[in-house]
């Protein structure tokens, strides 16, 4: 789980403690936007929410080593969110310049071992496993899990069985969405939060600068982008309707620290 290795990695590397967003996008092929992931890097802990594709060349670029990430949560099982878990494990059992030689943790809501079944065989034995490590998943039937000292919600935010996830640090709660229209589970989601990564491509602007103005997160990052967001109309809109944090327009490997 998070060893002690990897605590020496980040320190090793002067990391701070943050938030980056690896893919923006979605479905849509765009050389600026790849589809969903964010990585979060804590002192003892790195993981990634989703693998959508084209993040796995955000991770390369970042110089993360197939054995600094151990873990991967999955929010939903669309493409956009999972897609580039083939070609991270193809990398993780054939790369010959950095193979895998730890343990891979996947988590996800339930389905997560039968989509992962099917991932795992794709292309035949020997494809995306091997022998040198294990593919370890745990298919969350709760609202709650835990890796490492850290726990962290998984909540349901319809309509696609999709699980936003919830966590603390420095007693600050961040969130993100993954997929999720604007609804009331949604506002119930982001109560309490200080720093939200929201789906802003399926709801309208107007739906977003309600969200705002309901949840007053105060830092909400848009991403999931299937249009290009104005940020300054989007946030004048939001200040006149009463929001008094700050709304961001996401892009592929923006940074925040913790
Ligand atoms: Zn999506």
């Amino acid at each position: 789980m998070c060893n002690i290795a990897q605590t020496i990695l980040i320190n090793k590397l002067n990391m701070k403690q943050k938030i980056t967003l690896l893919g923006t996008g979605t479905c849509q092929l765009q050389k600026h936007r790849t589809s969903s992931s964010i990585l979060v890097q804590l002192e003892d802990l790195l993981f990634v929410y989703d693998l959508g594709r084209g993040t796995t060349q955000r991770l390369a670029e970042l110089e993360i080593k197939q054995d600094d990430l151990q873990h991967i949560v999955v929010s939903h099982f669309h493409p956009d969110h999972v897609s580039d878990l083939v070609p991270f494990l193809h990398a993780s059992c054939w790369s010959q310049i950095d193979p895998r030689s730890k343990n891979l943790h996947i988590y996800g809501p339930v389905g997560l071992e039968e989509q992962m079944g099917r991932i795992l065989n794709l292309f035949g034995a020997g494809g995306l496993e091997r022998d040198s490590f294990k593919v370890q998943l745990h298919e969350i039937h709760d609202t709650h899990f835990a890796i490492g000292k850290h726990s962290f919600s998984f909540i349901n935010l319809p309509p696609v069985n999709n699980s936003g996830l919830k966590f603390e640090v420095n007693g600050k709660v961040y969130a993100f969405t993954g997929d999720s229209d604007f609804h009331e589970k949604e506002i119930a989601f982001l109560d309490g939060v200080d720093f939200a990564v929201i789906d802003a491509g399926h709801p309208m602007d107007e739906q977003i600068v309600d969200l705002a103005t309901k949840t007053q997160v105060p830092t909400i990052v848009l991403s999931h982008l299937y249009r290009e967001t104005d940020e300054n109309e989007i946030r004048q809109k939001a200040n006149q309707a009463g929001y008094k944090g700050d709304l961001i327009v996401g892009s592929d490997l923006m940074s925040f620290d913790l």
